[in-house]
């Protein structure tokens, strides 16, 4: 019988990889923690609805990318979620988090679910790194949230950043925007792909970012809807990018950059790598003061971003590789008495704060020293049957070769010293 493989669209991640993770996780935790972020969990299953109705049902997402399916005994449609912002929200209102007054900074991470074409830097399960400040719409939290996706893109030394910004405005200037749009491209509908054909009575702002490359062209004419924005909405993306610029972020104003949904307003953005190919895209996000009153909370206004963690890892692994955690001690033992005595020792000195790699295989003493000599570790601890009765252990400096016999009560007496020893002997290889 054929072993079971992984499912198309998803992914294993390895240990080696995973130091990029951490990093990553570490990097953004850090960041987002110091402007008074705090971190969500909320669930990977929703009631479809919430979905349908915090991403609309007229995008990719809603329409053809969800996991949907009906469980056992539930009265609810379940999907899997295909992105944060909505169960943040949907979380923002239940529990009522707006009570708590002033804006709220949430920021999550986790798996994502979209039933796509996969190629690289497009999964089925990909994760999300995302922020959501929920209840200010002063522009500075348009200007403070693509800081910090810049900080933290810059703190993990990516070059070759372009962020592009837009301003979607309000409803009355889409509105009217939308109207001069449709009514510049009915003349070339026929010529417009089917997906942007359908798109032109239900959602025609969707047609600017056709991948299609003749719709493309014909978007290039269309009117921007920067000359639709209303006094409001002009000032506010007047000071959006007064602040950038004062904060030292390059941007591009790029005027076909938009979201479709009547809940998304003002700013929107997009930060993208040339180093990645088609999928370039490693940051999208903008305001979305109709949301939460979309899904029953109270009018509400908030902006945010997703970062896509694949494309990230991606960029991240072409730059110099982080160096793997390594071992403080290598255990070795052989014999009745010693291996139970090895788990002690590996124990203690694992309380005492080193970390210990502990060989379980029981094979010949040179088998096991090849193992140490791979791991990486400092130093090689060695209990045979000789050893443990007498409570020693041959303590072997993997560098250098140098070896001495030593009891376990004074080893463990040593910590200090042993510590400084396993520091020096990893500065010494050029390490952490
Ligand atoms: P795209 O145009 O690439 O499909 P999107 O507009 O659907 O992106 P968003 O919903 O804005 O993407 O999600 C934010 C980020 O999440 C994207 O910029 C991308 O980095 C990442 N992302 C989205 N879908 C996937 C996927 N299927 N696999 C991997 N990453 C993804
Ligand atoms: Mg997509």
């Amino acid at each position: 019988m054929g072993a079971i493989q992984a499912l198309r669209g998803t992914r294993d991640i390895l240990p080696e990889e995973i130091v990029y993770w951490q990093r990553v996780e570490a990097t953004a935790r850090d960041i987002l923690g110091r402007a008074a972020y705090r971190e969500i969990r909320t669930p990977i299953f929703e009631e479809t609805a919430l979905f349908e109705r915090g991403i609309g049902e007229a995008t990719d997402v809603v329409g053809k990318e969800m996991y949907t399916f009906s469980s056992r005994g539930e009265k609810h449609s379940i999907t899997l979620r295909p992105e944060g912002t909505a169960g943040v929200v949907r979380c923002f209102i239940q529990q009522g988090l707006y009570s708590q007054g002033g804006a709220q900074r949430l920021w999550y991470t986790g798996p994502m679910f979209r039933y796509e074409r996969p190629q690289a830097g497009r999964q089925r399960q990909f994760h999300q790194i995302g922020v959501e400040a929920i209840g200010s719409s002063d522009p500075r939290a348009d200007a403070e949230v693509i800081a910090l996706a810049s900080d933290i893109l810059q703190a993990l030394g990516l070059k070759n950043l372009q962020l592009d910004i837009n301003s979607v405005g309000n409803r009355e200037d889409r509105l009217a925007y939308r109207q001069a749009l449709v009514d510049y491209l009915t003349p070339y509908k026929e010529e417009l792909d089917p997906d942007s054909q359908d798109r032109l009575s239900r959602n025609p702002l969707r047609i600017l970012d056709s991948k299609n490359e003749r719709t493309q062209e014909i978007a290039l004419g269309a009117p921007s809807i920067l000359e639709y924005l209303g006094e409001e909405s002009r000032r506010h993306f007047q000071r959006v990018q007064q602040m950038l610029g004062d904060l030292g972020i390059n941007y591009r104003l790029n005027p076909r950059l938009v979201r479709g949904l009547d809940y998304y307003t003002h700013t929107a953005f997009e930060i993208q790598s040339e180093d990645l190919g088609a999928q370039a895209t490693v940051c999208g996000g903008g305001r979305y003061d109709g949301l939460v009153e979309e899904l029953g909370g109270p009018a509400t206004p908030a902006v945010g971003w997703a970062i896509g963690m694949e494309r990230l890892i991606i960029l991240l692994q072409q730059l110099q590789k982080p160096p793997l955690p390594v071992v403080d001690f290598y255990v070795v033992s052989r014999g009745d008495r010693a291996e139970p005595e090895a788990l002690l020792l590996a124990q203690k000195l694992r309380r005492l704060g080193f970390s210990a790699d502990l060989d379980l295989s029981g094979s010949a003493f040179g088998k096991q020293f090849k193992r140490a000599d791979r791991s990486g570790a400092g130093a090689c601890l060695v209990l045979g049957d000789a050893e443990a009765e007498s409570q020693t252990v041959q303590l072997k400096w993997l560098a250098t070769g140098e070896q001495s016999a030593i009891a376990i009560a004074e080893l463990l007496e040593k910590a200090d010293e042993l510590r400084r020893r396993l520091d020096a002997a990893r500065a010494a290889q050029g390490g952490v």
